[in-house]
């Protein structure tokens, strides 16, 4: 019989701001070692040291599982932040989000976009269209859950990544997270950067573009950083947030990974102007 996979979830939090969260799909062997590693991550985060850490455990019902294929990867050079945040607006357009979308989202992760300024729990709802927010907690945001990848396709990552010295947590979950957000058809895009002050790449994904990845999305030692959903116009939102947060998918098939290319030469090979 196959094993039982369990949600593993961790959030951890200092003065009741968000401080570092994470997770994955495991066996119930796993499990221990799994919440172990997690507690040590929330406590060692460059974010500074937790107050409080919550690890929940939960079963996944066998029959509510889907499987699927990661996104491709490519990593896209640009010349500064300023220019790979254009690049992002650029290819934003490219996915159908209108450029005062793609700007308004840009703003919003740059200035914190949770009241007072400061990094959301999890990501912004964004109408691709109009621009305006759409999540129901502007603190708390939408946060992806269950979400894993299989032991095989863990092995094969890492000798997808590790050549093109990408074999980091930050890039493997943020290809699974990135993963499950661009099945979804009323998602159009999702625009990412880290809140960790050590961690400058960041991140735009669709189901047409894969998983574009640039080195420098944020500056360093910035902490203000999160995720933006851009979401149809008119799509049923209650269903997609239900959707992101509690159906369990494991990815079990990879995709490719590209060598490095300059945003540039990648938006002429789309087919399009870069300015
Ligand atoms: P990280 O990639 O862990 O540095 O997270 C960057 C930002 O993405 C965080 O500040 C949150 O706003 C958001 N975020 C982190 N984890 C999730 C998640 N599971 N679902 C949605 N948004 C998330």
């Amino acid at each position: 019989m196959k094993e039982q996979l369990y949600s593993i979830r961790m959030h951890a939090s200092a003065s009741s701001e968000h401080v570092s969260g994470a997770e994955s799909l495991v066996g119930v062997g796993s499990l221990d070692v799994t919440a172990a590693n997690l507690v040590r991550r929330a406590l060692q985060h460059p974010r500074g040291p937790a107050d409080q850490v919550r690890v929940s455990i939960d079963l996944i019902e066998p029959a509510s599982l889907t499987y699927g294929s990661l996104p491709a990867l490519r990593t896209l050079e640009a010349d500064s932040v300023a220019d790979a945040r254009q690049a992002a607006a650029v290819l934003l357009e490219q996915g159908g989000v209108t450029r005062t979308a793609a700007v308004a989202a840009i703003q919003w992760l740059a200035d914190g976009a949770a009241p007072g300024g400061v990094s959301m729990r999890g990501a912004m709802l964004i109408d691709s269209q109009s621009g305006q927010r759409l999540e129901p907690d502007p603190a708390r945001g939408v946060r992806v859950s269950r979400i894993g990848l299989t032991d095989e396709l863990a092995e094969q990552l890492t000798e997808q990544l590790a050549p093109l010295g990408l074999d980091n947590a930050h890039v493997r979950e943020a290809l699974v997270l990135a993963g499950k957000v661009a099945r979804h058809p009323d998602v159009m895009a999702e625009l990412c950067w880290s809140d960790d002050p050590d961690y400058t790449a960041g991140y735009l994904c669709s189901r047409r573009l894969g998983y574009l990845r640039f080195p420098k999305l944020k500056p360093p030692g910035e902490t203000r950083g999160g995720r933006a959903f851009f979401l149809r116009t008119g799509c049923h939102r209650e269903a997609l947030i239900t959707w992101l947060e509690s159906s369990p998918l494991l990815f079990n098939q990879a995709g490719e990974c590209y060598p490095p290319v300059s945003w540039r030469d990648y938006v002429t090979e789309l087919g399009t102007g870069a300015d």
